[in-house]
């Protein structure tokens, strides 16, 4: 559902509407730090605002047709609509800009990642109010996320050219964030009541490959832009406030092993987010994957041996072109071997303008779907047994939802567990009404039983 962000009514309003990935989410707090910042208001609907901005994405046809629609419904409410985020980058067929080609009245169209383009469009058509109310604006900034868990983006594009994708084209290639300016971020973050971060980008083991891993400072001392030195910060920055740190989209290069070590100490959570996609070398080959030729068993279990408790989440793409039914079958058994203990898994779709869409024998849609399911009877086996074998630990987890101060129950994750993407930890009402908690609070509970891919737990 599309919802119009909002804060208190006073002009001049800005209507801003935030589609996507995480990555965009991000892109869409800076602008509205920004807006904040500058003294704009936020308004609650189109007809309100004095312009109205749409941070789009481009990924799938689903998206493009939502962030289209969206347009359109922005420029008959209000008429004034500036468009960013992947999908102003994406060109039509005739080689011009596709949102301009639809929507000719759109005011500005920017690419992602581009915070002062969007302020200047909004300068040129609504000026900036004489006042701003810089002190108004959080240390943190205006988040999007719920106040207890945020994402930290780290990098910005990538510098892969996986065969199904088209992030690149859209988003450019790796630019790493200066460390610095990442470590500031992320105190700040924690300081305005943050309890779990979220590290992301397209590719964070690749973190400071396109600086050369150059050094930067903080808090007055030396520190490489490299994604061991920068997760070991992290890991320091949030022990004070007994915060997560919590990372995502890691590919399985050798230097990766050596943040388990980091995991096992409990400097971060014992949670690697690793897009594997596939198994078989030949598959991953055509999908032009990087570290496609790293032994990943043998690295899965050596990242078993030197921290037992981590949780891997993975995805996987099942009838990709070309793949056989050998090669889908290999893929079977990789996942009942690597024991992943949260898959998901995409039916191969082809995006406008991926590679991919060019190679030879595409599978059926219907053996896609067929391997999809099976692949997922595999999976959901493997992280149902997973899920038992917890029935009867205690651990903390991180309260996301609480009815009545968690008298009537409540609803938190566990380090297993990311937001949205992973199962919960459903927590009883207690038996003690004293027992009380509210969200953003770590308790510890105990596992009693598992319901689907959730936990069933009380507070102890
Ligand atoms: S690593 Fe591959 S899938 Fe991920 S953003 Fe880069 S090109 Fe796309």
């Amino acid at each position: 559902m599309t919802e119009i962000l909002a804060t208190a009514a006073t002009t001049p309003k800005i209507g801003f509407v935030s589609l996507g990935c995480p990555k965009a989410l991000t892109d869409s707090e800076l602008i509205l730090t920004q807006l904040s910042a500058e003294g704009y208001q936020t308004s609650k609907t189109f007809e309100g605002a004095d312009l109205v901005i749409v941070n789009t994405c481009g990924f799938i046809d689903d998206a493009v047709k939502e962030s289209l629609d969206t347009i359109g419904e922005a420029l008959s409410a209000n008429g004034r609509v500036i468009v960013t985020g992947c999908l102003g980058a994406k060109t039509a067929a005739d080689g011009g800009n596709l949102v301009r080609e639809v929507h000719p009245k759109v005011l500005a169209v920017t690419g992602p990642h581009a915070t002062q383009e969007v302020m200047d469009a909004v300068h040129a058509h609504v000026p900036k109010p004489h006042d701003p109310f810089i002190d108004l604006v959080p240390p943190a900034g205006i988040k999007l996320t719920p106040r207890h868990y945020a994402y930290l983006k780290i990098s910005e594009g990538c510098n892969h050219r996986c065969s199904f994708c088209i992030i690149p084209s859209m988003r450019g290639d790796l630019v790493s964030r200066p460390v610095g300016d990442v470590l500031k971020e992320a105190r700040a973050l924690f300081e305005g009541g943050v309890k779990e971060l979220l590290v992301v980008s397209q590719d964070t083991s690749a973190y400071g490959v396109d600086v050369k891993y150059r050094t930067g400072f903080w808090d007055g001392k030396p520190v490489r832009t490299r994604m061991l030195d920068l997760v070991e910060q992290l890991g320091r920055i949030a022990e004070p406030y007994g915060a997560w740190v919590r990372l995502h989209y890691v590919y399985p290069y050798p230097h990766v092993d050596e943040i388990i070590p980091l995991m096992a100490q409990g400097r971060v959570l014992p949670y690697l987010d690793v897009p594997f996609q596939h198994s078989h070398p030949d598959v991953l080959k055509r999908m032009k994957r990087p570290a496609s030729g790293e032994r990943n068993l043998e690295r899965i279990a050596r990242w078993r041996e030197l921290c037992p408790q981590i949780v891997i989440r993975s995805t996987f793409i099942a009838g990709f072109p070309g793949e056989t039914e050998a090669e889908f079958e290999h893929l079977l058994e990789f996942m009942q071997e690597a024991q992943i203990d949260r898959a998901g898994c995409f039916a191969y779709s082809p995006v406008d303008g991926a590679t991919a869409n060019q190679l030879a024998n595409p599978v059926p849609d219907a053996l896609r779907e067929e391997r999809r399911a099976r692949f997922m009877a595999v999976a959901e086996a493997v992280s149902a047994a997973k899920l038992q074998q917890k029935v009867g630990a205690t651990m903390q987890v991180l309260v996301d939802q609480a009815s009545a101060l968690g008298r009537k129950g409540g609803v938190a994750r566990s380090y297993a567990d990311a937001p949205e993407i992973d199962g919960t930890v459903q927590l009883l009402p207690p038996s003690k009404a004293s027992k009380t908690y509210k969200v953003g609070d770590f308790v510890r509970a105990r596992i009693v039983g598992t319901r689907g891919h959730d936990l069933v737990a009380e507070v102890v």
